[in-house]
């Protein structure tokens, strides 16, 4: 085992970078390997095993030859909550270790994914440990069939094998979002984690086994999306994709999934409004709206990139953000100071760079930031800028800490504004006014709205999008159910 010291001086082990496939952890076929960097130091962290189409095929099976054999699927459910209860302790304690490693793979802050996405990720296998003795079918009182009374009533049977691919933002909270309601189903797993953070997940995976769940429920093939990933997406051994990740792969796994007839999550990006009404509490809501534009770098698909401001508060919203963009401290994510981190990698930097030049020669008016931090490393300042809602930047997906504010006259232009985009994840409204919040929640064609607030989804309730946000929806009663198949039986008395 690896130990690493930060530059502040955290401590942790890194997990054995090898896939894991039944009780086995072994190398890729071929010795294949891709290199984890930190994007704070551009320096090499270690080399991990990059699953082929070979090393899939083999995790696929596992997968299916547990399934089968029940030992989970058949797992009461009672004991299957037991097991995932244990797994949410495990994540709870082990938090400070799972979160310096997604802070060393991709820059997040270290001291917000322990109270951010490490809680939220041991949340999920909380709630859905609840659930595995509570998934359960119907009962119909049928009519008689000519002489023959009947009596009708529904199975709810784990869907079989998960093929789960998530991307670098959330890690090992997507992750758990997809493995929790899944094993709780009583289904089994393959997961191929983003080549840009994949440590969090053989970690996740290993304090798994800890808890207790058999070796062979969930397998793990970290590698390259275009090999493994694809790999996995179109596996005929596979009864169902969940994806997390960008528009062009999704609709390239869509398509996959429409070939196999199989079922699909999608949960994609986004380019959310921030609708702030002239009866918005503004000093409450400022610190939200300048956290749905710069938390994690902006590189959130919850981003609330959009400010939607009506005319009278235009000035003071853009004043708001502009100090906020000044108060960041923008450093090395295991500084206790720094309140931003690095972006990811060098390619999302250039592209974040490129719309914020975009944005310049299109004539938005920039108005704080626009430039990389000079200091090795990834760093971009926080950006604002003035403009409307047709201009690149409020079109595209930045995935970076770029805001564009836009002004209103009317409920009716905010509402048509935001609605004027091909994403549906999400949205914010600021209102003091409670009927002005329930008629433009029914009008936002979303799958979220947050009013006077914005943050993470709460395992409990549904999370997705509509439109090229995604398709389906994870977490909350329906997230578990489509981890499940609904069988009809017509019994004959
Ligand atoms: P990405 O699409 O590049 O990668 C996502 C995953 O897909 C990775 O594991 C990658 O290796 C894999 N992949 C790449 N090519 C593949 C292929 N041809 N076949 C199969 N798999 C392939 O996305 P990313 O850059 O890792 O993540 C950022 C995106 O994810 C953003 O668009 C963001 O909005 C979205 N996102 C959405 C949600 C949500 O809940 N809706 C949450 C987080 C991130």
């Amino acid at each position: 085992m690896t130990t690493v010291t930060s530059v502040t001086g955290v401590d942790f082990d890194l997990p054995e970078p090898l896939l894991r496939i039944g009780g086995a952890r072994v190398g890729a076929e071929g010795g294949a390997t891709y290199a984890s960097a930190n994007p704070a130091t551009e320096t090499h962290v270690l080399d991990i095993a990059a699953a082929q189409r070979a090393d899939v095929d083999a995790a696929v099976l596992a997968a299916r030859e547990q399934f089968e054999s029940g030992e989970w699927s058949r797992l009461s459910g009672v004991d299957r909550g037991r097991i995932l209860t244990r797994v949410a302790d495990l994540i709870e304690a082990d938090a400070p270790t799972l979160a310096a490693l997604e802070a060393v793979e991709m820059g997040k802050l270290y001291q917000d994914s322990v109270v951010g996405d490490i809680p939220a990720a041991a949340a999920a296998f909380r709630h859905f440990a609840g659930w595995a003795d509570k998934l359960t079918g119907r009962t119909a009182l049928m009519p008689d069939f000519g002489p023959q009374p009947r009596f009708g009533f529904t199975l709810r049977q784990p869907l079989g094998v998960l093929g789960a691919i998530t991307p670098w933002n959330n890690p090992a909270m997507i992750a758990a979002w997809k493995l929790a309601p899944a094993l709780a189903a009583g289904c089994t797993a393959v997961v191929k984690p983003a080549e840009d953070a994949s440590l969090s997940t053989l970690r996740l995976a290993e304090l798994l086994v800890e808890a207790g769940l058999p070796e062979g429920v969930v397998n793990v093939v970290p590698g390259l999306g275009p090999v493994a990933g694809a790999a996995l997406a179109e596996h005929p051994g596979i009864d169902k994709v969940s994806f997390t990740g960008s528009l062009a792969v999704g609709r390239q796994i869509q398509s996959l999934a429409g070939d196999n007839f199989r079922k699909v999550t999608l949960e994609l990006g986004g380019k959310a409004p921030q609708i702030i009404f002239d009866d918005a509490d503004l000093e409450a809501a400022m610190p939200w709206i300048a956290m749905g534009n710069f938390y994690h770098q902006g590189q959130v698909c919850a981003a609330g990139t959009r400010v939607i401001a009506h005319e009278s508060v235009v000035d003071s919203v853009v004043d708001g953000l502009v100090a906020a963009a000044r108060s960041a401290v923008v450093g090395d994510p295991f500084e206790a100071s720094s309140t931003m981190g690095t972006i990811v990698n060098r390619k999302q930097l250039d592209r974040i760079l490129g719309y914020i030049e975009a944005g310049r020669s299109e004539g938005a008016d920039l108005i704080v930031g626009g430039n990389r931090v000079d200091r090795p490393g990834y760093f971009v300042e926080p950006t604002v800028f003035r403009g409307h809602n047709d201009l690149t930047i409020a079109r595209e997906e930045i995935f970076g800490p770029v805001a564009t504010v836009i002004s209103f006259r009317t409920e009716e232009e905010a509402v048509a504004i935001a609605n004027d985009t091909k994403y549906g994840l999400n949205a914010m409204l600021y209102t003091s006014d409670l009927s002005r919040a329930h008629r433009v929640i029914a009008r936002l064609r979303v799958g979220t709205v947050w009013v006077n607030g914005w943050g993470v989804p709460d395992p409990s309730l549904p999370w997705g999008g509509r439109g090229a946000s995604g398709i389906g929806r994870e977490l909350g009663q329906a997230g578990v159910e489509a981890f499940t198949e609904e069988k009809t039986v017509h019994l004959g008395l």
